[in-house]
C-alpha cells in the first residue's frame, strides 16, 4: 500500500517520478539577463503591468559562489499565466527584452548521515562511518577535530555546505535528468531555442 514517492527508498530512487509535479506547483518562469541594477520593486511593477497574475519575483543566487545571478524567477498566480509568458519567450520591458526559459525548481538532495555520501539513505549504505566535519571515522557527535574537511570533494566545508563541488556536480546531473525529462514529456518543437544565444553584448 505505501507506493508513494516519498517512501521510495534505496539506491534507485526515480527523481523523475515527482519533479514535474514540482515544476506544475510552483508555476514558475525565469527571466535571464537581467542586470543586477534593475530594482526588483520596480521590474515586478512594470511585469504586472504586463501580466497582471505575477506574484512575485526573486533574483536567484549561485549558491557557491552566494552571489546574485543575472537569473530572475517570476512566480505566477495561475497556470496559464505560466504557460502565456513560456510562449511569448520574450518578456519586452523597455527598454530590455528578457529571454524567457522555464524554472527547474531546486534538486533535494539525498545526503547519508553515515558515510555523508550523495544520492543514498544511511539504511542502505554499506560504507565506512564519516563524520560530516571532519571526515574522520566516527560520528559528529563524537568529532574532537578542530579542521573541516568535506568527504565529497575534500574542501575545508562541512559535508552539508550548500556550495560544495560534488554537491553542485551531483545537482547538475540530476538536472540535466530532469530537464531533459521534462522536454521529452512536452511536444518536441520546443527544441529549437534562438533566445538562448542572443546574450546581452556590453
Ligand atoms: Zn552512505
Ligand atoms: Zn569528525
Ligand atoms: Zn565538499
Amino acid at each position: 500500500m505505501n507506493n508513494m514517492p516519498q517512501f521510495l527508498f534505496g539506491n534507485d530512487v526515480n527523481y523523475s517520478t515527482y519533479s514535474p509535479r514540482s515544476i506544475n506547483k510552483t508555476f514558475s518562469i525565469v527571466l535571464k539577463n537581467v542586470d543586477g541594477t534593475i530594482d526588483e520593486k520596480e521590474l515586478l511593477n512594470d511585469i504586472q503591468a504586463i501580466e497582471n497574475e505575477v506574484t512575485a519575483i526573486h533574483r536567484i543566487k549561485n549558491a557557491a559562489l552566494d552571489k546574485p545571478t543575472p537569473l530572475v524567477r517570476i512566480d505566477c498566480g495561475t497556470e496559464t499565466c505560466r504557460d502565456r509568458l513560456l510562449a511569448i519567450r520574450k518578456l519586452v520591458v523597455s527598454p530590455f527584452a528578457f529571454p524567457i526559459v522555464e524554472y527547474i525548481p531546486p534538486t533535494k538532495i539525498i545526503r547519508c548521515y553515515k558515510c555523508q555520501g550523495l544520492g543514498h539513505y544511511a539504511h542502505n549504505c554499506l560504507n565506512q562511518l564519516k563524520c560530516s566535519k571532519c571526515s574522520g571515522p566516527h560520528s559528529i557527535e563524537k568529532c574532537v577535530s578542530t579542521t573541516v574537511t568535506c568527504s565529497n570533494c575534500g574542501g575545508d566545508h562541512r559535508a552539508s555546505y550548500p556550495g560544495c563541488k560534488a554537491r553542485l556536480s551531483y545537482i547538475n546531473v540530476l538536472k540535466s535528468k530532469q530537464f531533459s525529462s521534462v522536454v521529452s514529456n512536452t511536444s518536441q518543437q520546443q527544441r529549437q531555442q534562438p533566445t538562448y544565444s542572443t546574450a546581452a553584448s556590453h
